[in-house]
C-alpha cells in the first residue's frame, strides 16, 4: 500500500515538474505564474511523500514542516494563479501583504512549535503494518488550517465570481476551474474529518495543478469558435451556403436566405430557390459570373458566384460551400469608367481615340463598302463663346451633337473630334447631301433670350484607301472644307484630287521659301492709300511669289501653310527690308510717301517684332513714320498683356499702328478701348458679305464716326467703285484703298501709278 501510494506520488511529482518546465517555457502571460503553482504545489507533495514513505519520527517530523509550510504557499499560489487566470488584477493590491502577513505568523509559530508544542505532536501508529506517524492537532494547527482554508476560499469565490459574470460561451472556462477547486477541498476536508492516517488529499491538489496547466496553456474553447465563425459569416456581406456530400443544404447565412428570398431556417427550400435563381450552380465550375435583372425596373445586377468543396485532413469530402457576391457596385463603376474613358462628357458622344478605333475596326469589318470620312466643322466657334458666354456655347455643342444623332442610321459611327469639331463614318449611299444642305442652311441655336446662327461645314473623304490612318482621313475631310470656310451658302465640300495636289504643291512650296527669297522671286508689290481727293499718300506692301515654274502666286496660296510651319517669319522680315530699300531709295528722292507692311500674329513668336523694327528703321536710315505697321486683332489672341506692350513700344519709337481688317472679327469694338492704334483699317470685303446693305451701311457709318471720336483715322479697303469711295468720303472716311484706285502693283507700276497721280 505505502509503495503504490509512493508510486502514485511519484507520477504526481513527475508529471508537476514536466509541467513547471513546459510552463516557464510558454510565451503565454500566465506562464511564470503556472511554473510557480507547480512548483507551489510540489513542495506539499514531497513534504507528504517524506511523511508516508520514512515511517522514523524525525524524516517524518521534517515532512510535516516542510507540507505544511509548503501548503502555506501553495494556497497562496493557488490564489495569484486564480486572480490571473480569472484576470482579476484588482484583489492582488489590497490581498497580496495581508495573505502574506498571515503567512508568515504561519511560520513563526511553526518555528516555535518543537519548543512549545501548540500545534501539533506525533503520535506513532501501524498503518498496513508499516511505521506511520499520525500528526496530533493542537489551537495553533488550527489556525494554520484556518488560514489554509480562507486563503482558498477566496481563490474559490473569485472563481465564482468570474464564472457567474461571465458570457455564457467563457463559462466552460471557469466551471472546470472552480470544480477542481471544489473538489479539492472536499477531499482535504474528508482527510481532517475522517481521520485516516494517511493523507492523500495531496493529490488533489496535485490534479488540480494539472488541470490549471491543461485550462491555461492548451484549452481552447471550442464553442467560443463556433460561436466567433459562424458570427463572422453570418455578418460577412456574402451570402453563404453550405452542402452536405449528398448536396443537402445544411446551413446559409442571412444575406443567403435574404438573397433567395426565404424566411425561417428552411434550407432545402433555400437550395431549391438558389437553383431557380442562379440555375445550375453545381455544374457551373469554381467560379462564374451571372447578370441578373431584378424588381420592377428590371435592374441589372452582377453577382459573382463561387463553389468549393471542403475536405477532411486525409482529403475526403465533407461537403461543399458556395459564396455569391453581389458585386454591382464595382461593376457599375467600371461600367462608368468604361463609359466616360470612351464617352464625350459635354455631349455624350464618342471620343476621338474611341471613335477612331470603331472606324478602324468597322472598316476591317466591311470590307469594299463604299463610306465617307465626314468632318464637320462650326465656322468662327470661338465667336459664339466669347459674345453668348461658355455655357451658350456648351449649348451650340450639344445640338450639333443631337443633330448629328439624330441624323444617324444605325450603322453610322460618329463621335466629337475635339472642340467644335465632329466627325463620323457614313456609308456613302445613306448620305443624303441635299437634305443636309437644307438642315445646315438655317442652323440656329436658341437659348431663352439669345439666338444665334451657326454656319456649319462638312468636308467629305471618300475612303478609297482603307489602309490610311484614321486620322490622315479625317486630314483630308478637314483640307476639303478649308476651300469653302468662308462661304455661307455651300456648307458641304469633297476632298478631291486637286486639294490633294495643292496639299502636294503647299508643302513643296514650303521647301523652295529660302531660296525664293534669296532670288527675289518674293517681292512686296504696292497698293496705292489715297486721301478723299484721290491723292496717293502711300501704299500696302503685299507679297508676290513670281514662281519660275508656277508662275505668279497669291498670298493666300502660301502664306497659310508658312504660317502653319514658322516660315512666315521669313518671309515677313524679308518684305520688310524690301519697304525700308524701297522707302530709302524715295526719302533720297525727296519723295514723302509711307508704306505698310503687314505682321502675321506667327511673327510674335519667331522674333521680337519692336526690336526687328526699331534696328531696321536706323539701318536703313529712314522715318519711322513712314513705314506703317498693319497689325489683326488675331494677333491679340494669346498673350494680349506683351502684345500690347510690343504695340506701345513701337508707338513710343515713332511708329503708326495700323488696326488691320476691322470688322471681319467680333471683339474689335472692345479691342479698340485698349488697343493703342492710330489708324483703323476697316474690311470692306466683310461688309459686303451681309445682305442687308442698308444695316452695312449703318455699321460703317458709326465705326467711322466712333474712330472719329477716338481721334483715330480712318481708312476704309477693298474699295472698288466710285460711288462707294464718295460715300465714304461724306460719312467722313479719310483714307481710301482698293481696286477702285489701283490692284496691288509691281514697284515701277506703282511709281508710274503715282506720277500719273500726282499730275491729274
Ligand atoms: P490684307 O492685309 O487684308 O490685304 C488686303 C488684301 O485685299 C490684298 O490681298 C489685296 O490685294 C486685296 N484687295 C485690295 N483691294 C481690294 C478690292 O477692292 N477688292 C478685293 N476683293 N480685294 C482687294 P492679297 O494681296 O492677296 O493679300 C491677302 C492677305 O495676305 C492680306 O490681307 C494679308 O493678310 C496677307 N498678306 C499679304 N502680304 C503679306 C505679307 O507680306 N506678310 C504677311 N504676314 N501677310 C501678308
Ligand atoms: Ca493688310
Ligand atoms: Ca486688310
Amino acid at each position: 500500500m505505502r509503495l503504490a501510494v509512493s508510486c502514485i506520488f511519484g507520477a504526481f511529482v513527475v508529471a508537476l515538474v514536466i509541467a513547471a518546465i513546459i510552463s516557464s517555457r510558454s510565451d503565454k502571460p500566465i506562464g511564470p505564474t503556472l511554473t510557480r503553482l507547480q512548483i507551489a504545489f510540489l513542495i506539499p507533495l514531497i513534504g507528504n511523500m517524506i511523511i508516508i514513505m520514512s515511517g522514523r519520527y524525525f524524516y517524518s517530523l521534517t515532512g510535516y514542516y516542510i507540507y505544511f509550510i509548503g501548503m502555506d504557499i501553495a494556497v497562496y499560489r493557488v490564489l495569484i494563479f486564480t486572480m490571473e487566470y480569472c484576470e482579476l488584477n484588482w484583489p492582488i493590491k489590497y490581498l497580496k501583504h495581508l495573505v502574506w502577513t498571515l503567512i508568515a505568523i504561519d511560520g513563526i509559530q511553526y518555528a516555535l512549535n518543537p519548543f512549545t508544542h501548540h500545534a501539533f505532536t506525533l503520535q506513532a501508529i501501524k498503518v498496513y503494518g508499516f511505521n506511520y506517524y499520525l500528526n496530533v492537532t493542537y489551537a495553533g494547527q488550527n489556525y494554520h488550517r484556518i488560514i489554509c482554508y480562507g486563503i482558498f476560499t477566496i481563490a474559490l469565490l473569485l472563481s465564482i465570481y468570474k464564472l457567474v459574470k461571465s458570457p455564457k460561451i467563457y463559462r466552460e472556462r471557469y466551471l472546470v476551474l472552480t470544480v477542481a477547486m471544489i473538489l479539492s477541498c472536499l477531499m482535504e476536508t474528508f482527510y481532517i474529518f475522517s481521520r485516516t492516517p494517511m493523507d492523500i488529499s495531496m493529490t488533489a491538489f496535485a490534479t488540480f495543478g494539472m488541470l490549471a496547466f491543461y485550462l491555461s496553456l492548451y484549452y481552447r474553447p471550442l464553442k467560443v469558435l463556433d460561436r466567433m465563425l459562424g458570427n463572422i459569416i453570418s455578418e460577412l456581406n456574402e451570402s453563404i451556403f453550405f452542402f452536405d456530400v449528398s448536396g443537402k443544404c445544411l446551413w446559409a447565412n442571412e444575406p443567403a436566405m435574404d438573397l433567395v428570398k426565404v424566411s425561417g431556417e428552411d434550407y432545402e427550400v433555400a437550395r431549391e430557390r438558389l437553383a431557380e435563381e442562379f440555375g445550375d450552380y453545381t455544374n457551373s465550375g469554381d467560379s462564374w459570373a451571372v447578370k441578373k435583372f431584378v424588381g420592377e425596373t428590371q435592374e441589372p445586377r452582377f453577382y459573382n458566384l463561387e463553389l468549393r468543396a471542403l475536405s477532411d485532413d486525409k482529403g475526403r469530402e465533407t461537403g461543399k460551400f458556395l459564396r455569391v457576391r453581389d458585386n454591382t457596385d464595382e461593376q457599375v463603376k467600371i461600367q462608368r469608367e468604361i463609359y466616360s474613358a470612351t464617352h464625350d462628357r459635354l455631349t455624350g458622344l464618342f471620343t476621338k481615340e474611341y471613335f477612331y478605333e470603331l472606324i478602324g475596326e468597322t472598316l476591317k469589318e466591311n470590307p469594299g463598302k463604299k463610306y465617307y470620312i465626314i468632318f464637320v466643322d462650326v465656322n468662327n466657334f470661338k465667336i459664339v463663346n466669347d459674345v453668348f458666354g461658355m455655357d451658350f456655347g456648351d449649348q451650340a455643342l450639344k445640338e450639333i451633337a443631337i443633330w448629328i444623332e439624330e441624323s444617324s442610321k444605325k450603322t453610322w459611327v460618329y463621335g466629337r473630334l475635339g472642340g467644335d469639331t465632329f466627325g463620323a463614318l457614313v456609308p456613302v449611299e445613306d448620305f443624303d447631301q441635299e437634305r443636309v444642305e437644307k438642315e445646315l442652311t438655317n442652323f440656329v441655336v436658341k437659348d431663352r433670350n439669345k439666338e444665334h446662327h451657326l454656319l456649319i461645314h462638312l468636308g467629305l473623304y471618300k475612303v478609297t484607301e482603307e489602309k490610311l490612318d484614321v486620322s490622315v482621313m479625317f486630314d483630308r475631310a478637314h483640307l476639303a472644307i478649308n476651300r469653302i470656310k468662308e462661304d455661307f451658302n455651300t456648307h458641304i465640300a469633297y476632298y478631291d484630287d486637286n486639294i490633294r495636289q495643292s496639299v502636294v504643291k503647299e508643302q513643296l512650296l514650303a521647301t523652295q521659301i529660302s531660296e525664293a527669297i534669296e532670288t527675289r522671286q518674293i517681292v512686296p508689290y504696292l497698293q496705292p492709300i489715297v486721301d478723299s481727293h484721290g491723292t496717293v499718300l502711300g501704299a500696302e506692301a503685299l507679297a508676290r511669289w513670281i514662281h519660275p515654274t508656277e508662275g505668279f502666286l497669291s498670298p493666300a496660296s502660301f502664306i497659310p501653310v508658312l504660317e502653319r510651319n514658322g516660315m512666315i517669319a521669313d518671309v515677313d522680315l524679308h518684305i520688310w527690308r524690301c519697304a525700308c530699300e524701297i522707302l530709302k531709295q524715295w526719302h533720297e528722292k525727296g519723295i514723302d510717301r509711307f508704306l505698310s507692311i503687314n505682321i502675321s500674329p506667327k511673327d510674335f513668336f519667331f522674333m521680337n517684332v519692336p526690336d526687328t523694327l526699331i534696328k531696321l528703321v536706323k539701318e536703313y536710315g529712314i522715318s519711322p513714320k513712314s513705314l506703317r505697321v498693319e497689325i489683326t486683332e488675331t494677333a491679340m489672341i494669346g498673350d494680349a498683356d506683351s502684345r500690347m506692350n510690343d504695340i506701345q513700344k513701337l508707338r513710343d519709337n515713332g511708329f503708326i499702328i495700323e488696326m488691320d481688317d476691322f470688322g471681319s472679327g467680333y471683339s474689335s469694338l472692345n479691342l479698340l478701348q485698349d488697343m493703342p492704334v492710330d489708324v483703323l483699317k476697316i474690311d470692306m470685303a466683310f461688309l459686303r458679305k451681309a445682305e442687308d446693305s442698308q444695316k452695312a451701311e449703318m455699321i460703317l457709318y458709326n465705326i467711322i464716326a466712333m474712330a472719329k471720336d477716338l481721334e483715330i483715322t480712318s481708312l476704309t479697303e477693298g474699295v472698288e467703285s466710285l460711288y462707294q469711295f464718295e460715300h465714304l468720303s461724306r460719312m467722313g472716311c479719310k483714307l481710301f484703298q482698293g481696286y477702285h484706285f489701283s490692284k496691288p502693283l509691281p514697284l515701277e507700276e506703282f511709281e508710274e501709278y503715282c506720277r500719273i497721280n500726282a499730275e491729274s
